[in-house]
């Protein structure tokens, strides 16, 4: 529980984004919304949104790139089913604020970003915060990890047509993973359980991400 400190001034707009668009909503995962509660959103985005760091839009970040709104974060978090011992391959670092939140639910977090100043970025906030089960690589993360290995979640943070193959084959048998997949401007947000090799697909809503770029996405331009 987070308690009442007279000079966090993000302190009640964080517990109206907790009840209004986290618990108000159908973000339902304790361990998710504890999570939510914890992380400071305002560290996260340039110092000139930081009295807007808890709405629930997405922000700038620089690069021509946005941090997920809120509802989406957790809700993206809540799919994963986390328990706290998983190892995660998120692409698309961004300014590290969903990676904080995984790493704060999970074993450790693997994370992919292909903008250098972002990821720095990321890495300096994510350390002043004290996050140590966070590795960071720099590069197009589309076809997965650089290294060949499984891991037991992914989360996609930028759009794909479909999801990319090689992603799936570095996701565990059983294990879950999170993308928006669909047309450049809009996609569905969907959840896919790894069976037999295959996934098991289901759509959760509708959203709107910044287009993955890489081999197995989107050409640099559009
Ligand atoms: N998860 C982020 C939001 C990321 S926005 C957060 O919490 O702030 C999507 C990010 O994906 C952008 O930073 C973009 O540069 C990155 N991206 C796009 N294509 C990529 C690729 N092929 N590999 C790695 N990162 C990619």
């Amino acid at each position: 529980m987070v308690t009442y400190d007279e000079k966090d001034r993000f302190f009640i707009a964080r517990q109206m984004m907790m009840q209004q668009h986290l618990r108000g909503r159908d973000i339902r995962d304790m361990r998710v919304l504890n999570a939510m509660e914890e992380v400071p959103r305002e560290a996260f985005v340039p110092q000139r949104y930081a009295a807007n760091a808890y709405d629930d839009n997405p922000l700038p970040i620089g690069m021509g790139q946005t941090i997920s709104q809120p509802y989406i974060v957790a809700l993206m978090t809540q799919a994963l089913h986390l328990t706290g011992t998983e190892e995660v391959l998120e692409i698309g670092t961004g300014c590290g604020y969903q990676a904080a939140i995984l790493a704060k639910l999970a074993g450790k977090v693997y994370t992919v970003e292909r903008i250098p100043e972002l990821s720095e970025m990321a890495q300096a906030i994510l350390g002043r915060l004290g996050f140590s089960n966070i590795e960071f690589y720099i590069g197009d993360g589309s076809g997965g990890w650089p290294q060949q290995r499984t891991f037991d979640r992914i989360i996609l943070t930028a759009a794909v047509q479909e999801i990319p193959k090689p992603l799936t084959d570095q996701l565990k048998e059983g294990g879950w993973i999170v993308a928006p997949v669909g047309g450049e401007w809009m996609q569905d947000l969907i959840v896919g359980q790894k069976s037999r090799g295959a996934l098991l697909i289901q759509i959760v809503t509708g959203c709107r991400f910044v287009r993955m770029i890489g081999k197995y996405g989107y050409d640099e331009a559009p």
